[in-house]
């Protein structure tokens, strides 16, 4: 399609598409919807596992993005530390009780364009997406950043990866941590475990989750091997399938050498029932969250080691900035303008998150991604 074809497409004023429906994309949703927004999600994928990753979730989260208080029956989102599945299902449950905003999957975006008057996203059955702008939350290896950051597109490999676990307290038979949570080093390994609510919401000991991640920078060979990392760009996470007999073997062994209990139990146990994922860190300093009518939030924007915790409250933030730039400018033509404000706002705070990311890398795995 010409970008005058673009250019006379009608319809498509107060409207947004949001390319990816993880954390992100939904809360930039729900904020975009909360100032008048029509927003359309493209979402390449149906299934949604994180196993054993925790987010901090800060009080009144879903009041803050919706601007409303949730009505009886409605969705919620606890707070304190919570399972990634739980949160991205409360934040769906809330997208999908939304009018303004419609979903589609699996719809997987390859190209992004814009011309003065609109901004548009292209899916891989050859449909173009049209609307007032183009919000970017398509995660670490974003196609929208290819657009909007061509002399940068690749967040780069941190070189370790982070095996992850979760399991229901009541399967662990060791005495509980003194704490809700550990981070421990051993070896050249760290270990973050955590407990997280039971699948139904319960806080009480022995009713509980475990979740675990075990920072591992010495199996970069294997990543390599499988095509979860290529050159330096973070291709994908392994799943159970894809991990060898032999490396669950190697840590096993050395769980049962340096890890206390419950978490050596716990991680074991993931280990036999073959219910561990690992995923490759990368990271990506920005330069630039917007170009014109498109911009980048959450991972695609800005990258930061896990080890910083704050990923998700980052990607939150994004979604409040960017619809309080563009609250009450409903002019076409006031859209980059509104952007640019986004940007003035949350550039500065994510570059230094990536930096202090990037603190722990440079020590946990001082070689990088050479090794
Ligand atoms: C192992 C791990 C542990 C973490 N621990 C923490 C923590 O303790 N605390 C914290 O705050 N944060 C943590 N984070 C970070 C946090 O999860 C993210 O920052 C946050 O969830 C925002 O992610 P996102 O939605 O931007 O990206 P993603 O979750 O990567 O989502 C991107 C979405 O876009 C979709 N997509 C991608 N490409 C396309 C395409 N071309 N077309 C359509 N859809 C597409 C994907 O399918 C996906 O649904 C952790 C992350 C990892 C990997």
């Amino acid at each position: 399609m010409t970008e005058d074809q673009h250019e006379s497409h009608p319809g498509t004023r107060g409207s947004a598409i949001v390319v990816g429906a993880s954390l992100a994309g939904l809360m930039s949703a729900l904020t975009l919807s909360r100032i008048g927004m029509r927003v359309t999600m493209l979402e390449r994928s149906t299934r949604k596992v994180r196993t054993g990753a925790a987010l901090p979730v800060s009080d009144g989260l879903l009041e803050r993005l919706t601007g409303r208080r949730p009505g009886r029956g409605a969705a919620v989102v606890p707070s304190g530390a919570q399972a990634w599945a739980d949160v991205h299902a409360s934040l769906r449950a809330a997208v999908e009780a939304d009018p303004r905003i419609s979903h589609r999957s699996p719809a997987r975006v390859t190209d992004v364009g814009q011309d003065r008057r609109s901004a548009w996203a292209v899916t891989d059955d050859g449909e173009s997406h049209h609307a007032d702008l183009v919000v970017g939350a398509d995660g670490h290896a974003s196609v929208v950043r290819r657009h909007t950051i061509p002399e940068a597109p690749d967040a780069t490999f941190s070189g370790y990866v982070i095996w992850l676990g979760l399991i229901d307290e009541r399967e662990i038979r060791s005495r509980p941590w003194s704490s809700d949570l550990a981070i421990l080093y051993e070896r050249d390994y760290c270990l973050n475990a955590y407990y997280l609510p039971g699948a139904d919401g319960s806080v009480s000991p022995g009713r509980r989750r475990l979740g675990w991640g075990w920072y591992d920078s010495g199996r970069n060979d294997l990543l390599r091997k499988c095509g979860a990392v290529v050159d330096d760009i973070v291709q994908r996470s392994l799943r159970s399938a894809d991990i060898p007999d032999a490396t669950f073997d190697e840590l096993a062994d050395e769980a049962r050498e340096i890890w206390p209990n419950p978490w050596r139990e716990v991680i074991l146990e993931c280990i036999s029932r073959r219910e561990v994922i690992g995923t490759p860190i990368g990271e990506y300093l920005p330069r630039r969250l917007v170009s014109g009518r498109v911009c980048l939030v959450g991972d695609a924007a800005h990258l930061p080691s896990p080890m910083t915790g704050s990923g998700f409250s980052a990607s939150a933030q994004d979604a409040l900035a960017l619809a309080e730039a563009l609250d009450g400018k409903g002019n076409r033509s006031s859209i980059p303008e509104a952007l640019r404000r986004y940007e003035a706002r949350r550039l500065d705070p994510a570059r230094q998150l990536v930096h202090s990311g990037q603190g722990f890398s440079h020590s946990f795995a001082p070689r990088g991604a050479a090794q």
